[in-house]
């Protein structure tokens, strides 16, 4: 079974001490063991990739391919697809929008993080859909209406509510109307696994650090085609193929063309790890904790939990809730400093979203309400214990 490394206790104010509580591993995870033991083991083998035939590059040159294989079979690529190494989820999908040919229609959701909202140059945006088969019934509408090459770039697991979107559906839609589709799969990744075959999608992006690989490595998969014709993402050594006396330059084809200069082997690697181990974990307890955890808000007459899609929707471990009464910053001190509770306050980088929710569950619980400034955000994962969840329940509670 693994395991993520973890302080055994903080203190608190009082000088008592007690295990942490961390439910904010939806903003960045904490290290498998696994994934540190790799590393480890890796470390005095550490040498440059790509560029030397000594032993240790050698060595680091076969690490860091067998982790692209890795991440390519984890993700379910296909024959037209390829893995670019990228620093994280904002990184790949800034690669993306950087490849898109000229003329290229991006489609949106207004409901994206600003990794998936900002990127991309005019794109034309499918507002906030109140249920998944209203999203996939906007983009059918849509996408009739646009000319030219499209892209729909959409998130799988929304980082505010944690709502699954209708991914496979989406594509279907995209691909019946001739666009591409890539998935923001930042939130998805480390719940579930992810097959880009069976779902049909062109192009993924994900972030080591929030798959329990915190070391600086994120991923762009998809079709190599728009990427092979781009110019490369960042210009220098490692994406050349030559200059010339000239200093014209040929550059590579193939995921070296966006990957210039010395690559993250450490991260990369720790990426792979984790795909390996994930396959691996029975995600039902993390299932039943963010269950409690939605009880236990509803119960709470002064406590909401934000959502798109309605309370039956699917989710991962995310549940983001106003607290009426309660300045959220605040409420995040006294659950952080003496409570030893880490959870997320504000508005998740995705701010026109989570101004909206905050406001909506606001109204449910009492339509006279000023709707709080920000939302509180509790994310479970690997780790999680009931005991955190009924911490962190009986400090709302007390807080009412
Ligand atoms: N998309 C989603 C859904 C996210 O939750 C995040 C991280 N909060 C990102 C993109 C951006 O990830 P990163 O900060 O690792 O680039």
């Amino acid at each position: 079974m693994v395991s993520v490394l973890s302080p055994a206790e903080v203190k608190r104010p009082d000088g008592s001490s007690i295990e942490f509580a961390n439910l904010d591993i939806a903003a960045t995870a904490p290290c498998l063991d696994v994934v540190a033991e790799a590393v480890a083991d890796l470390l005095p083998w550490y040498g440059s990739v790509h560029r030397g035939a000594g032993a240790l590059a050698r060595r680091s040159t076969l690490a860091y391919e067998q982790a692209r294989e890795t991440v390519f079979d984890h993700l379910g690529c296909g024959p037209h697809d390829t893995v670019v190494f990228t620093r994280n989820t904002t990184d790949a999908l800034n690669l993306l929008a950087h490849a898109v040919p000229a003329g290229t229609t991006v489609v949106t959701f207004d409901a994206e993080h600003h990794a998936n909202l900002l990127p991309w140059r005019e794109p034309v945006r499918l507002g906030v859909p109140r249920s998944a088969a209203e999203a996939v019934a906007t983009l059918a509408e849509t996408l009739p209406t646009l000319t030219g090459p499209v892209l729909v770039a959409v998130t799988a697991a929304s980082n505010v509510t944690g709502e699954l979107w209708p991914i496979a559906e989406l594509a279907e839609v995209a691909h019946r109307h001739g666009a591409r589709i890539a998935v923001d799969a930042a939130q998805l990744a480390p719940h579930a696994a992810v097959d880009m075959t069976a779902l049909d999608v062109d192009y993924l992006a994900l972030s080591g650090h929030k798959l329990y690989a915190p070391f600086g490595a994120g991923v762009l998969a998809g079709r190599a085609d728009w990427l092979d014709a781009a110019p490369p993402y960042l210009a220098g050594g490692g994406a050349t193929a030559a200059v010339s006396a000239d200093f014209t330059v040929r550059w590579h084809d193939g995921p070296a063309r966006h990957e210039a200069g010395t690559p993250n082997l450490i991260g990369v690697v720790a990426l792979a790890t984790a795909f390996r181990a994930l396959a691996d974990v029975d995600m039902s307890e993390e299932h039943r904790l963010v269950a409690r955890l939605r009880a236990g808000i509803s119960a709470l007459p002064h406590v909401e939990e934000l959502r798109l899609f309605g309370p039956e929707a699917p989710r991962v471990g995310i549940v983001s809730f106003a607290v009426l009464g309660r300045d959220p910053d605040e409420l995040n001190t006294v659950l952080g400093r003496d409570h030893a509770i880490g959870v997320r306050t504000g508005l998740f980088c995705a701010h026109p979203l989570t101004r909206r929710l905050l406001a909506e569950a606001t109204a449910r619980l009492d339509p006279a309400a000023e709707p709080p400034g920000a939302a509180i955000r509790a994310s479970a994962g690997i780790g999680t214990t009931e005991e955190h969840i009924d911490r962190l329940l009986a400090v709302l509670a007390a807080h009412g």
